[in-house]
């Protein structure tokens, strides 16, 4: 994908605003590793969030924490979770913006007070965070994230149990959110009521996990169960698993954004597998936008999924062109504009010899700038590419999401101010088709009205404080 999440730009306005776009776990699992469970689990979520991780666990009594910037595997090592002994853990990855990469917003958020612990994780976003502050006008605030004005809220909730004070918050709340929490004894999951961001339940061992995708469960051996209902609350104990309740009013309106990229393709939403949606929007592509060509191939790897789709009905064969180097992390973790440019370099490598002389087509999941797919057309000329058709496995991306996708002001939206034949022609690609609408939500299998489209069609299943006029994002101080 060409960098959805690059980090922002003129946005210095919407640096105000709060948001993640992260992966989240937690577990209750009495007589087992519980930090080193959660460890595994991050590692398999580190692809929705890359600057900071963190693991808190609970023996009961005591809710000890390790929380860095960097990646899973750099801040933790068999010492320091060897430190955290207990059998409950609640964990996160997080990719932040400008300004929001900082050791005060590293996740969980835990709030101690007065012999209390609370403990949260979140992937999400809060659209409603400054109204939710001016409520609290005493909180005494560590950090800049909507998190932590989360858990103050529920902190601040009527109610002597925390499940009370959950379920008293939730209503409170606007936005996306996918929360894995704790108290020193107890495991709890809650999911908005919009069911935006992805939750999923499983089993190990007869214990309760919970992640924010299936895949992080596979990896630890884990039997997937379902995914949390939107405004569902679930509660995690010694006396096992209850589901506390459901939010009145709720609907769905899932990311459908998650199938296009966020997700690993490895991963089951909504009883899909990830793959086998890229895919089939690979294969109604071909059908849609054939051309002949000598070789077809991906991004790697955000269009191989579809890449193999396209390559199957169209009888031409897949081929990597690109090499890409995994050790560097994806593109839009680069801050800065040159450093970004570099980066496409750094990180995909054309192999000449297969791709001198060839008609390419090249899929990948979507186009935001337009800047990396730019590049990657150049780099394939470079190398000897006769034609370089590009095909896009989603519509053209024409407004910001204020859901946990940290997406750039409108106008940096390559679609949002220029005709398909003029990204086109600013990509320097031969020919450039996009899936439409109808065929994504057909391929991901889901019904149209239980997911959202916003940063396609402009339609946000709630207010948002963006002043689509003056394209800048509106907030109150916090
Ligand atoms: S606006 Fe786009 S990225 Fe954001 S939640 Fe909706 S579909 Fe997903």
């Amino acid at each position: 994908m060409e960098s959805i999440s690059i980090v922002m730009l003129g946005a210095l306005k919407r640096n105000e605003a709060f948001k993640d776009n992260c992966g989240v776990f937690g577990i209750y699992a009495p007589g087992e590793n519980v930090a080193k469970i959660a460890y595994f689990a991050l590692h398999s979520l580190q692809h929705r969030g890359q600057e900071s991780a963190g693991i808190a666990v609970s023996d009961g009594k005591k809710l000890r924490s390790i929380r860095n910037l960097g990646l899973v595997t750099s801040v933790f090592n068999e010492d320091n979770l060897n430190k955290l002994k207990g059998f409950i853990a609640v964990g996160h990855n997080r990719y932040s913006t400008t300004g929001g990469n900082t050791r005060e917003n590293i996740q969980p958020v835990i709030i101690s007070k007065r012999g209390r612990v609370f403990c949260l994780s979140h992937n999400g976003n809060i659209v409603n965070a400054a109204a939710l502050v001016k409520k609290m006008p005493n909180i005494s605030r560590s950090s800049t994230s909507d998190t932590e004005i989360l858990a103050y809220t529920i902190y601040k909730a009527e109610g002597g149990k925390w499940k009370d004070k959950i379920i008293k918050a939730m209503p409170a709340f606007a936005g996306a959110y996918s929360i894995v929490a704790c108290s020193k004894k107890r495991l709890y999951a809650f999911r908005d009521p919009w069911g935006i961001r992805p939750l999923a339940i499983g089993k190990l061992n007869g214990n309760y996990v919970i992640a924010s995708e299936s895949c992080a469960l596979e990896t630890i051996g884990a039997k997937y169960i379902r995914d949390i209902e939107p405004g569902e609350i679930i509660e995690v104990d010694r006396n096992g698993f209850k589901r506390l309740g459901k939010l009145k009013n709720t609907t769905r309106n899932f990311c459908l954004f998650e199938y296009v990229y966020l997700a690993r393709p490895d991963s089951i939403l909504n009883n899909k597998l990830v793959h086998e949606v890229r895919h089939r929007c690979g294969e109604i592509l071909a059908k849609e936008a054939p051309v002949k060509v000598d070789l077809i191939a991906a991004v790697p790897d955000s269009g191989t999924s579809a890449a193999l789709g396209y390559a199957k009905v169209s009888g031409i064969p897949f081929g990597e062109v690109l090499i890409k180097n995994r050790y560097i992390g994806r593109t839009f973790i680069q801050p800065e504009q040159h450093v970004r440019e570099l980066g496409v370099k750094l990180k995909f490598n054309p192999m000449r010899k297969i791709i001198s002389g060839k008609r390419i087509v090249i899929v990948d999941d979507s186009i935001v700038r337009g800047t990396t797919m730019k590049k990657i057309v150049e780099l394939l000329r470079q190398f000897g590419a006769k034609e370089v058709h590009l095909r896009i496995c989603s519509p053209p991306i024409r407004w910001p999401c204020f859901f946990g996708v940290d997406t750039p002001e409108r106008r940096q939206l390559i679609a949002s101010r220029k005709t398909i034949s003029e990204i086109r022609k600013f990509i320097g690609a031969d020919t450039l088709n996009y899936l439409n609408l109808k065929s994504l939500i057909e391929a991901s299998g889901q019904k149209k009205d239980t997911l959202c489209q916003a940063c396609f069609i402009g339609k946000y299943p709630m207010k948002v404080n963006y002043n689509f006029k003056k394209d800048i994002f509106e907030k109150e101080a916090t």
